[in-house]
C-alpha cells in the first residue's frame, strides 16, 4: 500500500502538531467558537444541504473523552483546572453550558468543550450520502471531471493554500480528514471546505488503519471522525476513505454496514515520498483522464505548490474540478457501500 509510507511518516505524528488537544494542559484553553454559545468569533455557516437536527439527547448521558483533556471548574477556559480525564474516560453529562459539557467530577462539578465527549448515543446524521442532496447543477455531464483528493489533514498552512486556490480558481475537491486535526487553527479549514463546496471525507480519527484494529473498532473510529467534523461545522463527512488504502473483505463488509463505500483512487501522485511539487505536477498532467480519482495529501507544503498550479491548469484543459460525491451522481456511478470505488472512467 503505497499511501502507508506516507501515513508512517507523517500522519499520526503530525497529528498533534497542530492539536492542542493533545496537550491536556491545553486543551480547554482552545475556543473553538462552534459550540452552542461559543466565541462569537467566527462567522455563522449555512449549511444549506445539511439541514438535518440532530437528535437531541435527554440528560443525564453517557460520554466517553476522545482525547485527554483537562477539567475545568466553570464553562469558561481560564477557570481553575480541577483534573484530567484521560482518554476513554467515561462521564456523565448532566447538563451543557454554551458548550460546556457538565458532570461530576470527583465531588465536584467540571466541565470539558463538548466537542471532546462523544455521547455514546451519536450517529453521525447526514452521511448517509446516497441521501445527501448533491448539487451537480454547475457540471456538464458530457465534459470531462477529475476527483482531486487530499488526505490526512486538516493542517492549516497547507490546507488554506488549497482552499485559497480553489476560491481563486473555482472548482471543488474533496478532503479526507483525520477527526483528531480538527482542532484548534485547523476548524477554520474545514468551515472554509464548506463554505467554497468541497466535500468532507472521513480518514479515521487519528488515520487508524482498520488492518491492525478489531473489526469491531471500525465503526469507533470513523464515528469518531464524523463527530469532530459535525461538531466543528455541523455536518459530517460524507465520503470515506481507508488510511493506508488499508482494506480486507471483511473491513469492506464493515464499512458496509455504516453504508459507506470505500474510496480508493486512480491517480496516486507519490507526493508524500517524492515532495516534488514538480513530479506531482507531471503525474497528473499526464496520467488523469475523465473520471480519474487523484490521491494527494494536504499535509506537505509541496502538495500545496502543486495544487496551486494544478487547479487553475486542470480547468484551463477542460477538466471540470468536481467532489467524489459530485463525480457519481453527474456520471450517474452507483456507490455501493462496502465497496471499493477507484474511478469512475466513462
Ligand atoms: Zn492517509
Amino acid at each position: 500500500m503505497a499511501e502507508a509510507a506516507a501515513c508512517n511518516a507523517a500522519g499520526i505524528p503530525e497529528a498533534t502538531d497542530a492539536s492542542e488537544a493533545t496537550s491536556p494542559a491545553e486543551v480547554t484553553g482552545e475556543s473553538d467558537g462552534t459550540a452552542e454559545g461559543g466565541s462569537g468569533e467566527q462567522e455563522k455557516i449555512v449549511i444549506e444541504s445539511n439541514k438535518i437536527e440532530r437528535a437531541k439527547f435527554e440528560f443525564p448521558y453517557t460520554s466517553r473523552v476522545l482525547t485527554a483533556v483537562n477539567v475545568h471548574a466553570d464553562s469558561e477556559s481560564d477557570s481553575e483546572v480541577l483534573g484530567i480525564l484521560e482518554e476513554n474516560a467515561e462521564v456523565t453529562v448532566e447538563r451543557n453550558i454554551e458548550g460546556w459539557e457538565q458532570f461530576s467530577f470527583d465531588g465536584k462539578t467540571g466541565y470539558v468543550l463538548k466537542k471532546y465527549l462523544i455521547p455514546d448515543q451519536y450517529v453521525a446524521m447526514n452521511n448517509q450520502f446516497l441521501e445527501s442532496p448533491v448539487d451537480i447543477s454547475w457540471i456538464d455531464p458530457s465534459k470531462p471531471m477529475i476527483a482531486l483528493t487530499f488526505d490526512d489533514g486538516p493542517k492549516a498552512e497547507v490546507t488554506n493554500r488549497i482552499l485559497d486556490s480553489i476560491q481563486n480558481n473555482g472548482g471543488h475537491v474533496t478532503f479526507f480528514m483525520q477527526g483528531s486535526r480538527v482542532v484548534g487553527e485547523n476548524n477554520d479549514c474545514v468551515k472554509r471546505m464548506v463554505e467554497l463546496g468541497c466535500e468532507l471525507g472521513n480518514h479515521t480519527y487519528t488515520h487508524n488503519y482498520l488492518d491492525s484494529i478489531a473489526l469491531d473498532d471500525i465503526r469507533t473510529v470513523i464515528r469518531e471522525c464524523d463527530y469532530m467534523v459535525e461538531e466543528t461545522v455541523k455536518a459530517a463527512p460524507t465520503v470515506f476513505r481507508p488510511p493506508g488504502g488499508n482494506r480486507t473483505a471483511e473491513i469492506n463488509a464493515k464499512v458496509g454496514e455504516l453504508g459507506l463505500p470505500m474510496i480508493i483512487w486512480s491517480v496516486d501522485t507519490l507526493d508524500y515520498s517524492t515532495k516534488d511539487p514538480d513530479n506531482t505536477i507531471k503525474v497528473v498532467l499526464e496520467q488523469a483522464k475523465d473520471g480519474d480519482i487523484v490521491l494527494m495529501h494536504d499535509t506537505y507544503a509541496e502538495t500545496a505548490t502543486a495544487a496551486e498550479y494544478l487547479i487553475p491548469a486542470l480547468q484551463e484543459k477542460g477538466f471540470q474540478l468536481v467532489t467524489v460525491s459530485e463525480m457519481a451522481k453527474a456520471k450517474g456511478y452507483d456507490m455501493v457501500p462496502g465497496s471499493e470505488v477507484y474511478n469512475m472512467r466513462g
